[in-house]
């Protein structure tokens, strides 16, 4: 476990590690390093040991060796943005591509800083990581500080009244609105101690490092509608705040412009959780608030996530959150391989799951509602170990975040804590109709479903095919006959699960 020391004295010099808190406001560890030092360095390091099984995963399903990714450039182009605002208040971001266990303690000896600062990772390999690096500070007698910068509440912080963590969603959200207090969702007021940031040395002051010599090749990120760094979040959470009124009622349905779009940059820190939960819950308390609590709900969610896996890290070696569920007995084979690959590839002839594959494939985004669809669909349709479609979004969301995907996943599989009872089995065609009735999202992905009219592009198989080729539409040619029968799939899934 990573060593929270208190912060009494003051330092000379402490250097800030930036990981999952890419921004220059009201950030913890930034901070409390300007606050207690009189000089501080600013690093982040591009870490191999997070890169290369990336390059690994890509290499695995790709025949081209040098991989994509937009999370790479994402954090490049954030990163270009940091270090330009720290340079502007007389500091600037040293930039390393190493294995963050070496780096780090070799940089805070090169510069001879007293103190490190960082945020808490929950990650269970992240963890071990700090505790590593921790070590060799201490070797060095350098001290190590670590705050609270990514979630409202942590770990412990919320438990029940027997004082224990809790496993389902609605207590804990009332207790978390509850503990809530005007303290907790403060920002840190970094700007007031701003002249203590060190400008990088010359020696180290290397820029950026190009996207190749990181070992990757561009992506479609600068084709999308991703704005990039702090300021990126900043124009998404305003643009968000004209229509969070209208987020309950928008949320579920993938044609409209409903959610807010910030998961990646909550992901990287470009934004700060307090910012966006202090909004929130201000405008959760005005009359026409529900849009705005529905949303805080979601932030709620996240901490959750985080809070169980910081208890659970089991989950993090492929666990089920509900040991019973360890032995469901899943499909596997040619035929369970041929189906994954059709699921993967937006192939299984369901038009909602085949374009909420194809958003996820060509933008690295997939709304909510269809991760949900996406999910059960692999597990209780076509039988297959959500394990796999855990480890395929890991790989392709740009907000891939360990403990909110392996909830998700668990919820959709019904293996999880507080998950989907796995009686409740989704059924697609329905979903379409609820979700997308006019088919407006499917016809986004898949234009050659352009001509079907609502009626039957939620199941075009059902219209047959003479209908179909009024449609210009050919089932197995143009588009995919469906791969599995949803009414014997739920039977099959009846007893995996019963058995
Ligand atoms: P908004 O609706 O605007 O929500 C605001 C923020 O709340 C999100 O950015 C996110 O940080 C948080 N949030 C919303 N829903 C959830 C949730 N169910 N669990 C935890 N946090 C939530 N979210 C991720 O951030 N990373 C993931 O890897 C991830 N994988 C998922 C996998 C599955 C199978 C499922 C069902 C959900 C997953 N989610 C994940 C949760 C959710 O789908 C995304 O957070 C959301 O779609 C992001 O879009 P948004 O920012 O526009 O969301």
């Amino acid at each position: 476990m990573t060593r929270v020391r208190r912060l009494n004295n003051d330092f000379d010099t402490g250097l800030v590690w930036f990981r999952r808190d890419l921004r220059s406001t009201d950030q913890a560890a930034l901070y409390y390093a300007l606050k207690h030092c009189q000089r501080v360095w600013c690093v982040f390091v591009f870490d191999t040991t997070i890169l290369q099984p990336i390059v690994n995963a890509w290499r695995a399903r790709h025949a081209s060796q040098t991989p994509e990714d937009r999370r790479i450039e994402f954090i490049l182009a954030t990163l270009g943005e940091l270090d330009q605002t720290l340079r502007e208040r007389g500091g600037g971001l040293i930039v390393l591509h190493g294995d963050a266990r070496e780096t780090i303690p070799k940089l805070a000896a090169q510069l001879e800083v007293e103190a490190v600062f960082t945020n808490h990772d929950y990650e269970p390999a992240a963890l071990e990581r700090d505790e590593a690096v921790r070590e060799q500070l201490a070797e060095g007698t350098r001290e190590w500080f670590t705050f609270k910068d990514q979630v409202i509440f942590e770990r412990d912080e919320i438990l029940t009244g027997q004082g224990k963590s809790f496993t389902v969603f609605t207590p804990y959200k009332n207790a978390w609105l509850k503990q809530l207090t005007a303290f907790d969702l403060k920002p840190y007021p970094v700007e007031s101690y701003i002249s203590h940031l060190a400008a990088v040395p010359a020696k180290l002051d290397r820029g950026l490092p190009a996207l190749a010599q990181l070992g990757f090749a561009p992506s479609n990120l600068g084709d999308l509608t991703l704005p990039t760094g702090a300021s990126g979040a900043q124009q998404l959470l305003d643009d968000f705040l004209t229509r969070i009124d209208s987020y309950a009622d928008r949320r579920d349905f993938p044609a409209a412009k409903g959610p807010s779009y910030l998961s990646m940059h909550l992901r990287f820190g470009t934004v700060s959780i307090r910012t966006l939960a202090r909004l929130a819950h201000e405008l959760s308390l005005q009359p026409d608030g529900q849009g705005a609590a529905t949303w805080l709900s979601e932030l709620i969610w996240r901490d959750f996530y985080f809070m169980i896996l910081a208890h659970h890290p089991k989950l993090a070696r492929g666990a089920a959150f509900k040991a019973e569920y360890n032995g469901l007995r899943w499909e596997t084979g040619p035929q369970a391989d041929a189906a994954f690959a059709a699921w993967c590839e937006g192939r299984t002839g369901y038009p909602l799951v085949d374009a909420a594959m194809l958003q996820l494939n060509r933008t690295g985004y997939m709304h909510n509602r269809l991760r949900m669809v996406t999910a059960s669909f692999l597990v209780k349709d076509l039988g297959i170990d959500w394990r796999l479609g855990e480890r395929y979004f890991a790989e392709r969301l740009n907000d891939f975040d360990f403990s909110a995907n392996n909830g998700g996943w668990q919820w959709a599989a019904s293996t999880g804590c507080d998950a989907q009872p796995y009686f409740r089995i989704f059924n697609p065609v329905t979903q379409s109709e609820k979700f997308d009735p006019e088919g407006r999202f499917i016809k986004r992905y898949l234009p050659q479903l352009q001509n079907v009219p609502p009626k039957w592009i939620h199941a075009p198989w059902l219209a047959g095919a003479d209908r179909l080729a009024e449609f210009s539409l050919m089932l197995g040619k143009d588009y995919p006959a469906p791969i599995v029968d949803h009414a014997q799939a739920r039977q099959l899934t009846l007893a995996r699960f019963g058995k």
